[in-house]
């Protein structure tokens, strides 16, 4: 499934289909109530699963399971729900009164993520026929609280959900959450090849990958960039007239480049690059991956069409080195998978600083994604400044007007710090014919100087995973399933309390 498939091939995207995926509800009670008690707790569980699967809002398979009543059952579902690769996490609704410490052990066990779903299956109190029978079977109100202290006393990562299945509301932020839980499992499978290292002396896209490894659970390797042109100068020429037809009708591609056109050769390399990284990347099993323009061996060009149309396809990148970002953009790609838009390398790259009117200007040297737009990118070429190497070939283009949010993951040393901003990306105050990049013009939350101040406090860096799909709620789950600090700048946001929160942090962690 992709969003996007006007501007990348849609047979490769390697963005899931949400519903592939499973997150289980397990319905807890006890035996003490009997049989036809627990049989109604079953019934009504299978009435909010039902729920929970129909809404729209949730992209995930909903699945129930018989209620538990015991500390062996609810053990053995939690390591079959860990064994099970397609299953992203597991709700919990204590039905009844499921004394806690039956749970315990499974909590223990557990190692996906968890949303505990307060609620209870009428929404409306029955005034004038209620009496203590159904008092004893809807009583989730006190169920969920003894729930709730063995996950405070355990500590147990979690998000809480609390209302009725019929809520939008409700149903919405569980579909957050299983977003989250989605590119959870996006992370702890991820292979990210690096070609080359990162870029010479500069800090903030260094980091410790053994500990991302144990964070975030994926594989961060290097290979030899010539190991890449060597399955670049494989391409076939069969393959490479392929590709170029399929440039030509997704892009307005520029005379020059066109077959006949007198710089056609390059955009034939450029196609040959996307073919042997492509399988490159297939072959290994990565879903991200980054590069540097200090190291590209016997590339002729630094890739650069090739990464724009591989991010929309759902791959993650970064540049310079770059990893963590690349984890980010590949993350944000799985969380948003499905919803108009898309995730990018972005960088912050300079300002229009009149007072009041002040809004930052996105791009980079050629990377960034296709699928923050839904006009019809150019498809250029132009000299780089910087690499010592051909021009390379890029697709040209304006992001979208919309809500945005912009990611920057940071290695504090002793904990991975994620900042986030809410951003607004703007229509262009006016057009920018000599710019040849894709780029993106976004006004941050709460307002320039205020988002600025924070991000520049807070050591978050110049790269970032730009996404148009993803919000806060979704990183916020997904930071909390991984254990890792986030620190959120939105509206609400003032320098003071933003401060005030860094320091917070710095005693939890
Ligand atoms: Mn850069």
């Amino acid at each position: 499934m992709t969003a996007n498939a006007n501007h990348s091939g849609s047979s490769r995207s390697i963005v899931p289909d949400l519903a592939t995926y499973e997150v289980w509800l397990l319905t807890g009670s006890q035996t003490l109530y009997g049989e036809e008690v627990l049989a109604q707790v079953a019934t009504q569980s299978q009435y909010v699963a039902k729920g929970l699967q129909a809404a729209s809002e949730i992209p995930v398979t909903v699945v129930w399971k018989p209620v538990l009543t015991t500390r062996e059952a609810i053990h053995e579902t939690m390591l079959e729900a860990n064994a099970a690769p397609n299953v992203v996490g597991v709700i919990t609704w204590m039905h009844t009164f499921s004394p806690a410490k039956m749970w315990i052990t499974g909590l223990n066990a557990l190692a996906k993520p968890l949303l505990h779903f307060h609620t209870q299956a009428n929404a409306e109190l029955p005034w004038d026929t209620i009496d203590f029978d159904f008092m004893n079977l809807n009583q989730a109100a006190h169920g969920d609280r003894e729930f709730g202290y063995i996950e405070a006393r355990m500590d147990v990562a979690r998000t809480t959900v609390v209302g009725h299945v019929t809520d939008p509301t409700v149903t919405e932020r569980i579909g957050k959450w299983t977003r989250a839980a989605a590119g959870r499992l996006a992370s702890t499978s991820m292979r990210v090849a690096r070609f080359g290292d990162n870029m010479r002396f500069v800090a903030v896209t260094e980091g410790d990958k053994t500990e991302a490894e144990i964070q975030f659970g994926a594989q961060i390797n290097t290979w030899g960039v010539n190991e890449l042109a060597d399955a670049v100068h494989a391409a076939t020429d069969a393959d490479i007239d392929s590709l170029v037809a399929e440039y030509v009708e997704l892009y307005d591609v520029v005379p020059e480049l066109l077959p006949g056109g007198e710089r056609h050769e390059s955009l034939r390399y450029g196609a040959a690059i996307e073919l042997g990284l492509r399988s490159f990347l297939e072959q290994g099993g990565f879903s991200a991956f980054t590069t540097t323009f200090e190291d590209l061996g016997e590339l002729r060009q630094l890739p650069g069409l090739a990464v724009q149309r591989l991010m929309a396809d759902g791959y993650g990148f970064g540049a310079e080195g770059d990893w963590k970002t690349a984890m980010m953009v590949r993350i944000a790609a799985v969380m948003g998978a499905g919803l108009p838009g898309g995730a990018s390398l972005m960088e912050d790259y300079t300002y229009h600083l009149v007072p009041g009117e002040e809004l930052i200007l996105g791009a980079h040297m050629l990377e960034v994604s296709p699928s923050l737009t839904t006009s019809k990118p150019r498809l250029e070429i132009h000299p780089l400044g910087i690499g010592g190497k051909e021009d390379p070939v890029r697709l040209v283009f304006t992001a979208d007007a919309g809500a945005a949010v912009v990611i920057a993951l940071s290695d504090m040393r002793d904990r991975f710090r994620m900042v986030a901003n809410v951003v607004e990306t703007v229509a262009l105050p006016a057009p920018m014919p000599k710019l040849p990049v894709g780029h993106a013009v976004w006004k941050p939350a709460p307002d320039f100087k205020t988002s600025a101040a924070a991000w520049l406090t807070a050591g978050a860096s110049h790269h970032t995973a730009m996404t148009s799909q993803v919000d806060v709620d979704m990183l916020r789950d997904f930071a909390t399933m991984t254990g890792i600090e986030l620190l959120v700048i939105d509206e609400s946001t003032t320098q003071l309390d933003f401060e005030r929160q860094m320091r917070l942090n710095g005693a939890h962690f």
